[in-house]
């Protein structure tokens, strides 16, 4: 408000003093009153050095023309003069701005905080003012005269100049200032210091000539008056020093451009000076500001380092000054000595923070690396527990993760709860011991001490007692570990070996079954040998004796031919059951299942069997209901019946018993043949049904093979019945036949009861006939023909193979044709195929008579077309009553 209240009427009074017009200052007024209120107005006050003259001019037109207050600044100008220290003003913040000499470099290094904001003339105005009529022209006439010139740094540039010209400041009598200009012109003292500006306008205007020695003439050019301000200001208002600046070169511009303006202004302000002197001072400082060659404030570093280093000369300063900071530079650029020492601090902070990058920079690497690593290893970790947590899940071995001090589960596999039968969670609250059974544990218990001592335990095997009862065999397999917590495990591998186990055992039967059977076999052979050889050795040894004559009686001839029948007969008993039981074991038989009732067959059986028990004085009884019917292969039951009542028979005592009866048992019939005989020992009876055991039978001389029972339990098997049997050694035995009993079937009407008539050795009537027999066998067609002895009336022809015999028939024209059937050449059943083909022939009966006594080959006989078919040996009176029968049938 103090500039408001202090620019204003100034601006008036200037105006209307300088003739200013007046319209033109109203509308500055106006403008600077609505741009620019005053309460928005930064107030700063620029120190003047000196007393207002055009020295100052530039700063009175900004003030004046209102830059500064475009710029936002109210600006108070105060008046220098004698006493007021513009530095002291500056430094002391009493004043922002001052107007200044070289000399603050002086200031500066006296530690005042001065900052160069621009230099304002380009030269000194420092000279040294001689009376012209003293003839002194160069500093060095005044060598030992009086100079008034202050040995301080108002006037160094003179002094500069004297001392380069004389080498030393000693040669001058120097006198204090005092501005006594009269004391030259009276001749006080030779020469004064003055300003170029001013004082020699004083000399002028008093008519006193004047030489002026100029410094600038002697190679010193120092700068002349400034702008300055401190270092605060710099630091707190940069902008604001750069906006007083700008505003101050303004007017200096204008000012150096518009003399009387500007020195109506300066009178404005106040200034002593008369408008000439103010003009002289005006012209005066074209050649020291050079506005028109230098831009205003323009300053270089390299004269403010001659300033400073005349400085040092001249003893004002000491050597050691420093510019830096000492000139405002608004766009300050490194001073490249700091700028390498801050390049050199920069380039180690960057070495160091590069090595911290880079230790940062490889720790992250081995960081990324380990995280890395530990990824992978996580995703393979994860991996391997999915494949164990599979395998665990879908092994089919059973695995139990156990607590090794508790035996408790703690996890176990869908394998393991399969394999017990126990759910997971049931088998959670169990340990393995409960599920071992009895009589494992103390051997579990024993693997697990084991397992204590060497971290492993099995492979054992055990069994499992599973939730249902039953019992499974395992294989176990194991191993200690701690887990997380330290706490000791057992992992379990169990594997199921019921399957292997049971194969085990089966093979191992059927291993002992082959043995066993192999030494049946062997004992067979010792016992058919046997068997063979009595017959054989009866037949042999009467037939010899005969073809000896050694018998001549008739009667002793009868027997010895009744012993050969006999032991022939039983020979081919023999060979019998052992092609039943050959058929039975290949499962080559068929049965002819039908419901029957029993109580016919038991006494057909009982009657046949009866001589032979009446031979040992035996009593043989049957006893059955007569209607129990049973459904069952009426003479495949008959086979059976027959061989336990010849058993019961043979291995009893004379005059012991054997009953015959049957009875019913909730679905069975049950046949039993009870015995009083020898009885089995206990030690024997296990080998009751197998092949050729005869359990010492064959010691005691009694007939048999060792076949029979065999036979019939395979038989009564296959009709769905089964056959059992008790025996007591001495008391006797008694077997019996289970039958499924025939509940409201219909029985069988006939039932094929075999004929107990034999057929008589002669012929019962008178037959007639031809008959053909084809047999490559000399002994077998000599048998043959002794049997047709028998028939008279029959002629026999015999021819040796199928050819010669088919070649015959036509001449010969046989009513019958005997036929084998393994000839040379042609077999039998080929011809027996070409004689049907042919009509002429076809109608010819013909009896196959052949060793081939399979029942497939049988069976194929008949259905190719034999009438019947006779193995040998066959039966005398069967073939004459076959042959006579078929020949009354068929004779023409
Ligand atoms: P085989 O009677 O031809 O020897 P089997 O198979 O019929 O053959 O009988 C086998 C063995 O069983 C006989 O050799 C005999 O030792 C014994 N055996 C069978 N039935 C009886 C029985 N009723 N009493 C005593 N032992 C018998």
């Amino acid at each position: 408000m103090s500039e408001f209240k202090n620019s204003l009427p100034f601006m008036l009074k200037t105006s209307i003093r300088g003739g200013i017009s007046l319209r033109r200052w109203a509308c500055a007024v106006l403008f600077w009153s609505v741009a620019n209120p005053v309460w928005a107005l930064d107030a700063v006050v620029l120190q003047l050095k000196w007393e207002h003259s055009y020295q100052f001019a530039g700063y009175y037109m900004a003030q004046a023309l209102g830059y500064y207050r475009d710029e936002g600044l109210a600006v108070e100008l105060r008046e220098g003069g004698p006493g007021v220290d513009y530095v002291a003003e500056v430094v002391g913040n009493r004043a922002h701005y001052a107007t200044g000499t070289p000399s603050l470099l002086i200031d500066r290094q006296q530690g005042k905080p001065v900052v160069l904001l621009s230099v304002i003339f380009q030269h000194a105005p420092d000279i040294l003012a001689v009376a012209k009529s003293a003839g002194i022209m160069s500093p060095q006439q005044l060598v030992g005269k009086k100079i008034m010139v202050k040995q301080n740094n108002q006037t160094p540039a003179v002094l500069a100049m004297l001392l380069n010209e004389t080498g030393s400041l000693a040669h001058f009598d120097f006198l204090d200032q005092t501005n006594d200009l009269d004391g030259l012109m009276v001749g006080k003292f030779a020469a004064i210091a003055v300003y170029s500006t001013e004082q020699p306008y004083y000399f002028q205007q008093r008519g006193f000539p004047i030489t002026e020695l100029k410094p600038i003439n002697y190679g010193i050019d120092f700068y002349g008056d400034n702008l300055f301000t401190s270092e605060q200001e710099i630091a707190t208002h940069p902008e604001r020093a750069q906006a007083f600046l700008r505003a101050s070169l303004k007017g200096w511009a204008y000012a150096m451009a518009h003399p009387d303006e500007t020195i109506a202004v300066i009178k404005n302000v106040g200034s002593k000076h008369s408008g000439g002197h103010l003009y002289f001072e005006y012209q005066a400082m074209q050649d020291l500001l050079l506005p028109t060659l230098v831009p205003l404030g323009h300053s270089n570093a390299g004269r403010w380092r001659n300033i400073a280093d005349t400085y040092v000369r001249l003893g004002l300063l000491k050597p050691d000054y420093a510019l830096s900071g000492f000139v405002y530079d608004p766009n300050p650029t490194v001073e490249i000595s700091r700028f390498y020492r801050y390049l050199y601090v920069a380039a180690a902070l960057a070495g160091v923070l590069a090595f911290f990058i880079f230790a940062l920079l490889a720790f992250n690497y081995h960081l990324q690396r380990e995280i890395r690593r530990r990824k992978q290893m996580e995703a393979r970790l994860q991996l391997n527990e999915e494949k164990l947590s599979t395998l665990f899940q879908f092994s089919p071995t059973g695995m139990a993760y156990t607590d090794f001090t508790s035996r408790q589960f703690i996890d176990v596999n869908p394998a393991l709860q399969d394999m017990t039968g126990y759910t997971r969670d049931e088998l959670l609250t169990m340990n393995y011991l409960d599920i071992t059974a009895q009589e494992y544990r103390p051997d579990n218990i024993a693997q697990v001490e084991v397992m204590a001592q060497t971290g492993r335990f099995g492979p054992f095997e055990k069994e499992y007692v599973r939730k249902d009862g039953g019992r499974v065999s395992v294989l176990v397999n194991g191993f200690i570990l701690h887990d997380h917590t330290g706490r000791k495990v057992s992992w379990a591998l169990v594997e199921d070996i019921t399957a292997s186990k049971k194969a085990q055992q089966e093979l191992l039967l059927a291993k002992e079954a082959a043995e066993f059977a192999s030494r049946a076999k062997s004992e067979f052979l010792t016992n058919v040998s046997h068997e063979l050889r009595t017959p054989l050795h009866t037949i042999l040894g009467f037939s010899q004796l005969l073809a000896m004559g050694g018998l001549a009686a008739a009667e002793e001839q009868k027997m010895a031919v009744g012993h050969i029948m006999t032991s022939g007969k039983q020979l081919l008993g023999l060979i019998n059951e052992i092609l039943d039981l050959s058929r039975i074991e290949s499962d080559q038989f068929e049965l002819r299942l039908e419901t029957f009732t029993l109580s016919p067959l038991l006494d057909e059986t009982v009657a046949l069997m009866s001589p032979t028990a009446a031979e040992r004085g035996l009593t043989l009884s049957q006893g059955c209901y007569s209607d129990i019917a049973v459904r069952a292969d009426f003479s495949r039951l008959r086979q059976v019946l027959l061989n336990l009542l010849s058993n019961a028979i043979k291995y009893n005592r004379d005059g012991g018993t054997v009953n015959l009866f049957c009875v019913i048992d909730g679905d069975v019939v049950r046949i039993s043949v009870v015995d009083s005989g020898l009885g089995i020992a206990a030690a024997d009876q296990a080998a009751l049904f197998q092949p050729f055991q005869r359990l010492g039978a064959e010691k005691k001389g009694i007939e048999g093979t060792g076949i029979g029972l065999v036979v019939c339990k395979r038989l009564i098997e296959a009709m769905q019945g089964s056959i059992h049997f008790n025996s007591t050694i001495g008391v006797g035995s008694h077997f019996w036949v289970d039958l499924p009993i025939a509940v409201g079937e219909k029985v069988a009407e006939s039932l094929p009861v075999v004929q107990i008539s034999a057929f008589s050795p002669s012929c019962p009537e008178k037959i007639s006939g031809r008959v053909i027999y084809i047999d490559d066998c000399v002994i077998n067609t000599n048998v043959m023909r002794h049997v047709f002895r028998r028939l008279p009336d029959v002629e026999l022809l015999i021819r040796e193979d199928a050819e010669s015999g088919l070649a015959q028939i036509c001449q010969y024209r046989p009513d019958l044709i005997l036929m084998d059937i393994n000839l040379p050449g042609m077999s039998g059943l080929e011809a027996l195929h070409l004689l049907k083909a042919n009509p002429a022939t076809a109608a010819i009966p013909v009896i196959a008579v052949s060793a081939a006594a399979m029942p497939n080959v049988i069976k194929e006989g008949l259905q190719a077309g034999f009438l019947a078919y006779l193995t040998k040996p066959f039966d005398v009176a069967e073939l004459i009553a076959l042959v006579s029968k078929t020949l009354a049938k068929h004779r023409v």
